[in-house]
């Protein structure tokens, strides 16, 4: 299994290839090129953008516990305001969670990423730069930019190889620098959606019609609807009889 689905994107890229082959020794009219084209790039687009298809790489995208449980996993702190907000959240209900952090936004917020640890949640790499064009990068700037990450989350706990895409876009490159700092990359299987919109309602009711046992829901610690929304949300997730682990599943191929 580890062998196909490490395979998908090479298997994908010579089939295209086969068929461009195919295509050429048949003479085929540019029509036959374009939708052949055209199929290969979705294909592509597709794996990079819905991390679960495990396209690129091994992604873990839900929990593995005995007991319905669910993960509340933060993207892009630590922020300087919402980020101790939520930690005070979390504390108030017990929770553990986990924060995948921008190395960059760990720059003078050092006391916060010590109050996370302090806490007993997780923390985990999710770049340096978070650089909108970071899907790009010819690998060398990838790994580079991902190990520099890597470095400062180590100073606040050092066996955490935890890795979360930021974008949550792969790619090959990606892939590459995964493999070769070792990291476990973690996707979800619940996105909220909470960039997309303030309206709390709205999103809350997105995730709780998503919910089902070992759940990993994507938010962002950074935003100011959050507190709000984990004080509305805690509750009707725990009156549906679910528990908050952290307890992830062993990487299967990093
Ligand atoms: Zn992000």
């Amino acid at each position: 299994m580890d062998v196909i689905i490490k395979n998908k994107h090479r298997i994908v890229v010579l089939v295209f290839l086969i068929g461009l082959g195919i295509l050429y020794y048949c003479s085929f009219s540019w029509i036959g090129w374009i939708i052949w084209i055209f199929c290969f790039l979705i294909i592509e687009f597709c794996g990079a953008y819905f991390i679960q298809l495990n396209f690129h790489l091994q992604t873990t995208n839900k929990l593995n516990t005995i007991k319905p449980s669910v993960m509340l996993s933060f993207d892009d702190g630590p922020h300087a305001k919402n980020t101790p907000l939520v930690l005070e959240i979390l504390d108030a209900h017990q929770i553990k969670a986990v924060f995948f952090l921008i190395g960059k936004n760990i720059q003078g917020q050092e006391e916060i990423v010590k109050q996370i640890v302090d806490k007993g949640h997780l923390i985990g790499n999710h770049s340096f730069s978070h650089h909108h064009l970071i899907d790009v990068w010819s690998s060398k700037r990838v790994l580079d930019d991902l190990k520099q990450c890597q470095h400062l989350i180590k100073q606040y706990q050092p066996q955490s190889l935890l890795f979360r895409p930021p974008f949550g876009v792969t790619n090959p490159n990606i892939a590459k620098a995964v493999k070769q700092l070792q990291l476990h990359t973690i996707g979800w299987n619940i996105r909220s959606y909470d960039t997309s919109t303030q309206n709390i309602s709205e999103i809350k009711q997105r995730i709780l019609n998503k919910l089902k046992p070992n759940s990993i829901i994507l938010l962002h610690d950074r935003l100011d609807v959050m507190p709000k929304l984990l004080n509305e949300l805690i509750p009707e997730i725990k009156n549906l009889g679910f528990e908050f682990s952290i307890e992830l599943p062993k990487p299967t191929n990093d």
